[in-house]
């Protein structure tokens, strides 16, 4: 940063300096020639008109400040018929004594000559010597230096007009420029030095503001990468910085979150699935080795906990499959109603054997456009749920309210409900109210995180209402299909 800003000083300054200090000898004489020049032509279009020539010279002379001379030439003898002076000072003899070689020079030059003279300052000794002529081309003025002497610009021009030839010569002082160009450069050698403190002084604040905060941000990240969640990433600088440590701050949150889920999900899962393997095994040596033990009791608690672990390990599996975002919805329009009173035979034995009695209440039928598998296990798992965690009761009643776009399941039962603060955690896969695993509440802790997945590829509005004590419903809802036609299915609502 500091050499950008060093670099970008010096090319403004080396700019400003060619153009204020080296370049200005030949700018300004150019300048003082063109006016010469242009007053010349001026002066030229009225020399056959008295009355104007005068005011005209007059005015080109306090116009740029020169002395001008008009002549008439008869028989190689000059006449001055008009004269101004414009410059301020009094050069006249020295001009007119030096007039004819001028002119001559004029006439050898075909009608017009210019140079740049050099004398004593204010015309002491009568000294002058020609220090550039131009013939005639004021762009061919060889560069002259400014530092001895008085400098001053002598044009001649010659024209014939109606019979009479006519001279016009011009002076102009050319400004000495030589302690200008001194003092300018010394100014800038000053301003180079202000100007080098200035970007120590920028550079060094905007590093403050700009670098540093990047560099921190940088190490922070570092951290973050060798698994340091506790990080701080902090801004200290302006908007653009403050939000890219928010937006860093967030990432890390999100990374140690994901990070602790992802600690308890192998805690979890290893617990989960020791815990039916050491019954299989306790029981089956049991079994093995002590005579009389291989009875359909001991038998039946080995099927038990295979099943758990079959269905531990396919919930595991769904899930994967569903936030991995592998398994996508197969969309058909089907009868929700009846899919539901389907589900309701499969509890028919549970109900017989230990007395739980599972309502159904529809009003009417409706049909829906969703995967109907998981449709199927969205219900299955909330059924489940109502039934493992129903109080004394033993009553689940499964309700269906339809409007004319959409369709409402829901599942109550009459347990203990779960307490508000816990209510957003139960989604969230692995999360159990009783963190403690009891054997007597079976589930895998993934059934409702499941039925998120699901829903939310649905886009289907869920949720809960419990009250604690009372119970809780689970609920979601699809959109109605209103008519099928050819094949082609219109869904309302949200699908
Ligand atoms: P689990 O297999 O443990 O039931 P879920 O993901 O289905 O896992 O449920 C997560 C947690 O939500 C459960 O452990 C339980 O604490 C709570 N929960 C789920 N359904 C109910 C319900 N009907 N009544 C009370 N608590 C429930």
């Amino acid at each position: 940063m500091f050499t950008i800003l060093l670099l970008f000083i010096t090319v403004v300054g080396v700019v400003i300096w060619l153009f204020q200090v080296r370049f200005i000898h030949p700018i300004y004489r150019q300048t003082k020639f063109d006016e010469m020049q242009f007053s010349e032509s001026v002066i030229a279009s009225v020399l056959n008109n008295d009355k104007e020539l005068e005011t005209t010279v007059n005015n080109c002379a306090v116009e740029y400040h020169n002395d001008i001379w008009v002549f008439t030439v008869v028989n190689e003898r000059a006449t001055p018929i008009v004269e101004a002076n414009g410059s301020g000072k009094s050069n006249k003899s020295f001009f007119l004594y030096r007039f004819p070689s001028i002119y001559d020079a004029a006439l050898e030059n075909g009608g017009s000559y210019m140079a740049v003279i050099r004398t004593e300052p204010n015309y002491e000794n009568d000294h002058a010597e020609i220090v550039s002529d131009n013939m005639g081309d004021p762009s061919k003025i060889p560069q002259v230096g400014y530092q001895n002497g008085v400098f001053i610009a002598v044009s001649v021009s010659i024209h014939d007009v109606g019979g009479v030839r006519y001279a016009v010569m011009q002076i102009s002082d050319l400004m000495p420029f030589s302690a200008m160009v001194k003092t300018l450069n010394n100014q800038f050698l000053w301003l180079g030095v202000i100007f080098l403190i200035l970007v120590l002084l920028l550079a060094e604040l905007l590093s403050r503001f700009i670098t540093r905060p990047f560099v921190q941000m940088n190490r922070a990240a570092k951290e973050l990468a060798e698994g340091r969640y506790d990080v701080e990433f902090s801004g200290h600088g302006y908007r653009e910085i403050n939000e890219l440590a928010d937006t860093l701050n967030y990432a890390a949150a999100e990374l140690s979150r994901s990070d602790a889920l992802q600690k308890e999900l192998i805690s979890n899962v290893s617990h989960d699935l020791r815990t039916p393997l050491t019954m299989i095994k306790g029981y089956s040596e049991v079994m093995r080795d002590i005579p009389g033990e291989n009875t359909p009791e001991n038998v039946q608690v080995i099927i038990d906990e295979t099943e758990r672990l079959s269905e531990l390990v396919n919930d595991m599996l769904d899930l994967s499959r569903i936030q991995a975002g592998m398994q996508k919805p197969r969309f058909e329009a089907f009868s929700l109603t009846e899919t539901v009173r389907d589900t309701m035979t499969r509890y028919e034995k549970l109900t017989m054997q230990d007395g739980y009695r599972i309502l159904f209440d529809a009003d009417g039928d409706a049909t829906v456009y969703a995967d109907r598998g998981m449709i199927l296990q969205v219900i299955y798992n909330l059924i489940n749920n109502a039934i493992h965690y129903t109080g004394e009761e033993r009553l689940v009643t499964v309700k269906q309210s339809v409007t004319e776009e959409r369709v409402r399941i829901s599942v109550t039962d009459t347990g203990e409900g779960i307490a508000p603060d816990e209510i957003p955690l139960i989604w969230d896969r692995y999360y159990r109210v009783d963190r403690v695993h009891k054997r007597a509440v079976v589930g895998t802790g993934l059934g409702l995180s499941i039925v998120k997945g699901i829903l939310e590829m649905h886009h289907a509005a869920y949720g809960v209402d419990s009250a604690q004590g009372h119970g809780s419903t689970f609920w979601f809802e699809l959109g109605r299909v209103s008519e099928i036609q050819d094949g082609i299915e219109e869904v309302k609502g949200t699908l």
